[in-house]
């Protein structure tokens, strides 16, 4: 290609670029991407992905997060950023969620596969990206009070997204409590069973009941041996 063909080629891209920030939506279809930030702000595609963040069904946080501790995502995060401990009960046994959950967004590379793997719909990629500070150690480390955002707050941003993880999560709930029922209902088939022959082991093992009085039956009597007639005896011959 010859030096004035690059030329030309470069000022047709140049123009179509300027055509089209005219043109188009902006962010959509390749339209402007320059604009008066911060007082504009970008309209984000839903697939946008910043940093990852802990989603909570209802109105509160620890009631209702939706991590359980399962630890998947922190084995699975290539820059080993993330940190769980998993929440105990006062027996120390160990409880369905987490204790401590930190996200170190110095090192997270929003690679998104946290959010992939998780298989309880409890991490997400955010799209908040105004995150600067001042600071490169606690600040940019992320406690769980600040990663915990809403349901509501995940619908805002990515509405097809939530939408199917909600679908995702009743699933879930519903097979878990058909199980549930169905648990309950085989323990109380085993219980009325296990009743049912300890009763009948009762009614073996227990004496054969006295006959009443009136009942009794009498031994009959041996007869009597026949003697033979006495010689003294007044019916005798002498
Ligand atoms: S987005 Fe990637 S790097 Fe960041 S926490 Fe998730 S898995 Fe780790
Ligand atoms: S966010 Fe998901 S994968 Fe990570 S510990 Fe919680 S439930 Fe497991």
């Amino acid at each position: 290609m010859s030096f004035g063909a690059g030329v030309l080629k470069g000022l047709v891209v140049t123009f179509k670029n300027m055509w089209t920030s005219y043109t188009t939506p902006r962010f959509q279809s390749g339209g402007v991407t320059t604009l008066l930030y911060p007082e504009e702000k970008p309209q984000l595609r839903e697939n946008f992905r910043q940093f990852p963040f802990l989603i909570y069904d209802g109105d509160d946080p620890m009631g209702g997060i939706r991590c359980t501790a399962c630890k998947i995502c922190e084995q699975e995060c290539p820059p080993q950023c993330i940190f769980i401990i998993q929440e105990k009960d006062e027996r120390g046994k160990p409880v369905q969620r987490p204790k401590v959950f930190d996200i170190d967004m110095s090192i997270c590379m929003s690679c998104q596969i946290c959010a992939e793997v998780c298989p309880f719909e409890a991490i997400r990629m955010d799209h908040d990206f105004e995150l600067s500070e001042y600071g490169r150690f606690s600040e940019l480390y992320y406690r769980m009070d600040r990663l915990l955002k809403p349901n509501t707050y995940y619908h805002s941003i990515k509405p097809t997204d939530a939408t199917a993880d909600d679908a995702a999560v009743r699933a879930r709930e519903e097979k878990k409590r058909a199980a549930e029922e169905k648990r309950r209902a085989a323990a109380a088939a085993k219980a009325a069973e296990a009743k049912a022959a300890e009763a009948t082991a009762a009614a073996d093992a227990a004496p054969a009941p006295a006959a009443s009085a009136g009942d009794a039956v009498v031994a009959p009597r041996p007869a009597p041996a026949s003697q033979p007639p006495s010689e003294s005896s007044p019916g005798g011959l002498g």
